[in-house]
């Protein structure tokens, strides 16, 4: 059975400014992970490749980078 281990630190993403960390095994068995720090939410990839991808977008799959970034865009229309 593989082990649960931690494939890539917390990083702070350039698009949304909040803490991904991707490891393997974390919530789902077999399955590497991505993991928004700043909001809880996590997205499952079966491969390395993938979850690499996936973890430079929040946007695509933490609904709190997706608001964050909605209430951003709000902020500047009232400029
Ligand atoms: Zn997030």
């Amino acid at each position: 059975m593989p082990r649960i281990r931690l494939i890539s630190d917390v990083k702070k993403n350039r698009q949304t400014g909040t803490h991904i960390q991707v490891d393997f095994g974390l919530n789902e068995e077999g399955y590497y992970q991505a993991t928004c720090y700043g909001h809880g939410e996590y997205v499952n990839a079966s491969t390395l490749h993938s979850i690499r991808r996936i973890a430079t977008d929040p946007l695509g799959w933490c609904s709190g980078c997706k608001l964050d970034k909605a209430l951003a865009f709000e902020e500047e229309d009232l400029e």
